[in-house]
């Protein structure tokens, strides 16, 4: 539930830069490959156990239908070679694949088990041709279409395997086959069949990448503010009521914060958006560090506010936070030419959640904004806290770390 940094804004021109790109190659840096890979794993761990066990069953009546008519199966070799060697090593990926634990490690290990199948049926063939047998080609052809269209491999990994089978054909073949006529029709037909998955292979996951580029897109442009690269207001809506869910349950705190920069229309009046802009993306960045843990929730709630959602962290915890956070804003110096002081400033109001009771996050957020109402009156550039129930109604708000303000002036109903 990590808050994404102002700087993964960039992540969405990087997003659209690369679906510019022609379909032909569609190429990811390592940290978007990483999670390509990761992401495609539920989709391969499907393809993997339909195709383990298909080739199972196709292997079983193939063996069936030889034992049955030509009998290649009556060699000790051949025998050795498709029912030692292919049938077993298929019998463990299909098993392997319906163990969820173990798919990782056999995926790994599945290009080196095809391999071993692949060259293991070429030498088959070679051993057919040498007793004047019909060689088993239907199944290089099935092992090829194996690899590469249904393993959910990677083509960089299914093209090499795929082209070793083939050789390993086309050499135990070119030493056994005596007819050249002959050996150029089975190697074409091989081959045809080597291009064609190579083919699709490549589409196929040219095809995916694309997609993939397409959802993560939409995904961060639906979850995600443009400006800062923070969470958007409906993002954090709903990570905060799961995060309150789970803190009610675990007996934690939770503090909402919210946050407001003081006369910020005077900046765009003065500097112009653009530098209003600018502002509110190092305001952001300013406040993603002061929210560095992984539980913690930074978003842009609208317009030059923002909201922290802080796990674990009562009361006091969320004043020390959002007064690191204003002090961090101070520092920067973002010019503000029209107000005391000539610097950008914020102010901060917070909420909690007590230990065990569920609060709905439009409810502290309704008292954040209290008291933030309360840090803008009494002189901007402060924290604001909502009292604990039992203070209620005595001081209805209380600024324990109140500020020297840069400026003394008041929030007017209607702002600047
Ligand atoms: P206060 O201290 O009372 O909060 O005063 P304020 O001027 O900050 O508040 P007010 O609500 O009067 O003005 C907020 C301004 O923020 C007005 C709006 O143009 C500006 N603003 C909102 N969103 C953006 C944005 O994305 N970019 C820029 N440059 N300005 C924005
Ligand atoms: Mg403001
Ligand atoms: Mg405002």
């Amino acid at each position: 539930m990590t808050s994404p940094s102002a700087s993964e804004s960039l992540q969405t021109a990087e997003l659209q830069k690369l679906l510019k790109r022609p379909l032909w190659s569609q190429r990811f840096p390592p940290h978007l490959e990483r999670r390509f890979r990761r992401d495609s794993a539920e989709r391969s761990t499907r393809l993997t156990r339909g195709t383990f066990t298909l080739a199972l069953l196709v292997l079983a009546t193939y063996l069936l239908i030889d034992v049955m008519t030509v009998r290649r199966l009556a060699d000790p070799i051949v025998a050795i070679l498709l029912g030692g060697i292919c049938g077993p090593l298929t019998l463990i990926g299909a098993a392997g694949s319906y163990v969820p634990h173990w798919h990782r490690s056999l995926m790994r290990l599945l290009p080196f088990m095809m391999l071993i199948v692949g060259v293991a049926i070429a030498a088959a063939a070679g051993r057919c041709l040498e007793l004047g047998l019909p060689p088993p080609y239907e199944l290089i052809v099935l092992q090829l279409i194996n690899i590469q269209l249904l393993s959910g491999l990677p083509f960089r990994t299914t093209f090499p395997v795929a082209l070793a089978t083939a050789a390993a054909l086309a050499l135990i073949e070119g030493a056994d086959q005596a007819d050249p006529q002959r050996l150029v029709w089975n190697l074409s037909f091989v081959l045809f069949t080597l291009a064609t998955c190579s083919l699709g292979s490549f589409l196929g996951e040219q095809v995916s990448r694309r997609s993939w580029l397409q959802a993560r897109l939409l995904n961060r442009l639906a979850h995600h503010d443009e400006l800062t690269g923070l969470y958007n207001r409906h993002a954090l809506i709903l990570r905060a009521e799961l995060l309150l869910e789970a803190a009610a349950r675990d007996h934690c705190p939770v503090s909402v914060i919210l946050c407001d920069t003081d006369y910020f229309k005077r900046l765009n009046d003065r500097l112009g958006h653009l530098a209003g802009d600018e502002a509110l993306r190092n305001v952001a960045d300013a406040l993603q560090q002061a929210t560095r843990r992984s539980s913690d929730l930074t978003a842009r709630w609208g317009g030059e506010e923002f909201l922290m959602v802080l796990y674990d962290c009562d009361r006091d915890a969320a004043v020390v936070r959002a007064e690191a956070a204003r002090e961090q804003i101070q520092r920067l110096r973002i010019a503000n030419p029209d107000v005391d002081g000539g610097i950008l400033t914020m102010s901060f109001g917070c909420a909690t959640q007590p230990v065990g009771v569920r609060v709905a996050l439009n409810t502290l957020v309704g008292a954040a904004d209290a008291a933030l109402y309360r840090a803008k009156t009494s002189g901007r550039n402060r924290t604001c806290v909502q009292p604990p129930p039992e203070a209620a109604g005595e001081d209805a708000l209380s600024c324990p770390a109140a500020q020297p303000a840069a400026a003394a002036a008041r929030r007017s109903p209607a702002g600047d």
